[in-house]
């Protein structure tokens, strides 16, 4: 038999309502997310048409749950919500704990009634715990209110919870198919990937690394930083590509080093996109950021490319991103010492490259071959 029920995590998935005929998909999607997210924690789903229910039970870490599912794209919301008798004494007994910590705060308090049958209406219930909540020094009220506490009474059970959390909304990962990520050492790239989770794609990482050993990635940040994106995905895999094959060949065009190697990633992203079934790239470029982010080299750099490259944070300032960097947890690797290609390569890079250059550019360094031997030396790896 299954323990018994002592809270419930109520999710809810606002944008999925959009989504019509696809609607089951996507919630099977989101479930199974939340499945693999959740993994070794103590709880079964419940049954429910229009939310997610997770029963917990007393052994269930109901902090852990919180902290997790916080981090699953497609939940807009969540509460934790706690059971007790559908009694009268109990109901309020629940909710005098609940309210305690809330002292002095202005309380809405709401109360429904699933099971008519219930020998109080709703009134009856709201009335004593309005008294509570003044014995405890809590402020009543209906209007302005900076709490709410919620009762709902079904035949079997009653439910009351206080906080609403607002989650991070978005797509479930994998509803919007898969995405070749460019990520780099640096504060943007892994904040674009966050973004691009958050629209329902499969990260797959490619990262352009300039070590001799592919082994050297093992103690560099990089596997920390993906592995703080991996919390918001069910699955990625990275391919750590090795630079020397490039650097040896574009050898003697300087001032467009940096824009080839560009062409050169982009190019790498499309094959990987290829053999992984994805559908588009995604970077972390915004306009203007450095001397080389200009409209003109990004027209040059993605020439020939067949697949759309998304670039979330094309508008974004610097200290916007580095927000966002902060609330996912990749900013502090992300701003540590590290051997980035794009660093390496040329200090004054041109900011108005012609298509006609970086295409003879390209052949003259034999880009396909370059780039096919590139990912022949790739490192692969998957959670
Ligand atoms: P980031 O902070 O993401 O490094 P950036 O502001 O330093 O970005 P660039 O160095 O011009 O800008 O890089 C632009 C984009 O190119 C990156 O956001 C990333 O998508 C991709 N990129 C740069 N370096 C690498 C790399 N070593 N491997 C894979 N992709 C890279
Ligand atoms: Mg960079």
């Amino acid at each position: 038999m299954p323990a018994k029920i002592d809270r419930v995590m109520v999710a809810h998935y606002g944008e999925l309502w959009l989504r019509g005929r696809n609607r089951d998909l996507y919630i099977r999607k989101l479930k199974k997310n939340i499945a693999t997210q959740l993994a070794g924690e103590k709880f079964r789903f419940g049954k429910s048409y229009d939310r997610i229910v997770l029963l917990l039970s007393k052994d269930s870490d109901s902090e852990s749950i919180q902290s997790k599912l916080s981090g699953v794209f497609g939940i807009s919301a969540y509460e934790l919500v706690h059971r007790t008798e559908p009694d009268l004494k109990h109901i309020v007994k629940l909710a005098e704990r609940l309210m305690k910590p809330l002292k002095g705060r202005r309380i809405h308090i709401v109360s429904h009634r699933s099971h008519k049958g219930f020998e109080f209406t709703s009134i009856d219930i709201i009335e004593k715990i309005v008294a509570c909540a003044e014995k405890l020094g809590l402020d009543p009220r209906v209007k302005e209110y900076d709490a709410q506490l919620f009762v709902n009474v079904t035949k079997t059970d009653a439910f009351v919870y206080t906080d609403r959390h607002r989650a991070m909304g978005g797509l479930p990962v994998g509803t919007s198919g898969k995405a070749v990520i460019l990520i780099s050492g640096g504060i943007d790239s892994p904040v674009a990937a966050w973004y691009a989770m958050k629209r329902g794609l499969e990260p797959v990482y490619v990262h352009i690394h300039g070590f001799s050993d592919a082994k050297e990635i093992d103690g560099s940040k990089m596997p920390r930083i993906l592995k703080t994106l991996s919390s918001f995905s069910p699955t990625s895999k990275y391919y750590y590509i090795p630079s020397h094959i490039f650097q040896m060949s574009a050898i003697g065009s300087m001032k467009y080093e940096l824009i080839l190697l560009k062409r050169f990633m982009l190019r790498v992203a499309e094959e990987i996109a290829r053999r992984e079934d994805a559908d588009c790239i995604v970077t972390g470029e915004s306009l203007g950021q450095v001397a080389s982010q200009t409209s003109s080299n990004i027209a040059a750099e993605q020439h020939g490319i067949s697949l759309p490259i998304h670039r979330p944070l094309i508008g974004f300032d610097k200290v916007e991103i580095t927000e966002i960097a902060k609330k996912i947890g990749t900013y502090g690797e992300s701003i540590k010492p590290y051997k980035d290609v794009c660093s390496i390569n040329s200090r004054n890079p041109a900011t108005r490259t012609k298509v006609e250059i970086l295409d003879r550019l390209a052949e003259q360094a034999n880009l396909d071959a370059v780039v096919a031997r590139s990912i022949k030396s790739a490192a692969i790896s998957a959670t």
